[in-house]
């Protein structure tokens, strides 16, 4: 009989594990919590020329190419699931669940987490005095804040965050002929090709850029919000159409809070959250293994996702000759 394995999350890393698996000769499955495989590249409308020999491919078309390779293998992806998994000596106990009542339990030799990452949201704004009173049409959060602003004729953009996502909104609002001003916590984080070609046309560009800065306010305006930031020791003020957080990404790992580990101990986690691995994609535990985002702080992108789905299989391949 096939060894099972079971996948938790259905993006490039947890559909590249299911096909390693399968093509080692285990009989993976899949669950998701969304209604749809693919991960974080099946919001991905831009093209993501970040994969050699795929250039003019976009993210929601190549989620579309994962998803429909794994169907050609028959491998189950169980949708809209949340779990409930016992981790022990003799292998790991899941209840997957849908809408609350539970829709399979079985028993698998080891678990892959693959469940990537989403980006930060209200709690990290909310503290900012006045925020509550915003309304949502002028508040936005994560990388396609930008996605239908054509649509609203708004046009001064204030910019919380220092990342990638923040230089790359910034780039593409610039472009739509928007005036921008970003305002980041320390120094820019984000790649030095991305700050440089954003710096390198201000003030001309129509943006503006605070480091070391913060926003003290907000007061709602009748169809804006009037910004007051505190950069070094000077006051300024700022109105603006719309708001677009971008304040990174945070793992996602509370589906650990219905785990329960009869004879180890919790599973380690870095103190962002980030799930601990080792070499071959190994976690704390044994027979637990974690690819992608949801261990990969530093190197988050499709091709190491992919990557490190590739290398856990492998690894619960060599380990299960032990
Ligand atoms: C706007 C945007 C553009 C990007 N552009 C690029 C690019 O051009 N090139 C590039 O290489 N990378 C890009 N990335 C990054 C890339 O999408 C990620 O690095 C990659 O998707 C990580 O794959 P993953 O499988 O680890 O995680 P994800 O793609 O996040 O997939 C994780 C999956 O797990 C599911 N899940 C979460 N929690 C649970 C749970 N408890 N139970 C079951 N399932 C769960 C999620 O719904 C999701 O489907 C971009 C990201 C964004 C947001």
């Amino acid at each position: 009989m096939l060894q099972k394995v079971f996948i938790l999350g259905a993006g490039p890393a947890g559909m590249s594990a299911a096909l390693w698996l399968r093509n080692l000769g285990f009989e993976p499955i899949v669950a998701e919590s969304e209604s749809e495989s693919g991960g974080m590249q099946r919001l991905n409308f831009l093209k993501n020329n970040w994969i050699l020999g795929s250039e003019s491919t976009t993210g929601v078309d190549l989620a579309s190419v994962h998803r429909a390779h794994l169907e050609t293998l028959d491998i189950p992806v169980l949708t809209e699931a949340s779990t409930k998994v016992d981790v022990s000596a003799q292998g790991v106990k899941i209840d997957v669940l849908r809408r609350g009542s539970i829709q399979r339990s079985f028993e698998a030799l080891a678990i892959i987490i693959a469940t990537g990452t989403r980006f930060r949201s209200h709690e990290y704004v909310s503290k900012i005095a006045g925020w509550g009173s915003l309304l949502s049409s002028t508040v936005f959060f994560g990388p396609f804040a930008f996605s239908k602003l054509a649509l609203t004729g708004q046009s001064e953009v204030l910019i919380l965050g220092g990342g990638d996502n923040a230089f790359e909104n910034a780039k593409i609002l610039r472009d739509l002929g928007c005036r921008v001003t970003i305002v980041c916590r320390s120094n820019p984080k984000a790649q030095r090709k991305l700050v440089e070609s954003v710096r390198a046309n201000h003030p001309g560009s129509g943006v503006e850029l605070f480091c070391e800065s913060a926003v003290v306010n907000v007061i709602r305006l009748e169809e804006k919000v009037e910004v007051r930031l505190r950069s070094g020791k000077e006051q300024i003020f700022r109105r603006v159409s719309r708001i677009h957080v971008l304040y990174g990404y945070e793992p996602n790992v509370s589906f650990l809070k219905n785990w329960s580990f009869t004879s180890s101990s919790p599973l380690a986690l870095d103190s962002a959250g980030y799930v601990v691995v080792e070499s071959g994609q190994r976690t704390s535990v044994n027979g637990v293994y974690a690819a992608g985002d949801v261990c990969n702080p530093n190197y988050p992108s499709v091709i190491t996702a992919l990557a490190q789905g590739a290398i856990a299989a492998k690894s619960i391949e060599m380990d299960s000759r032990c």
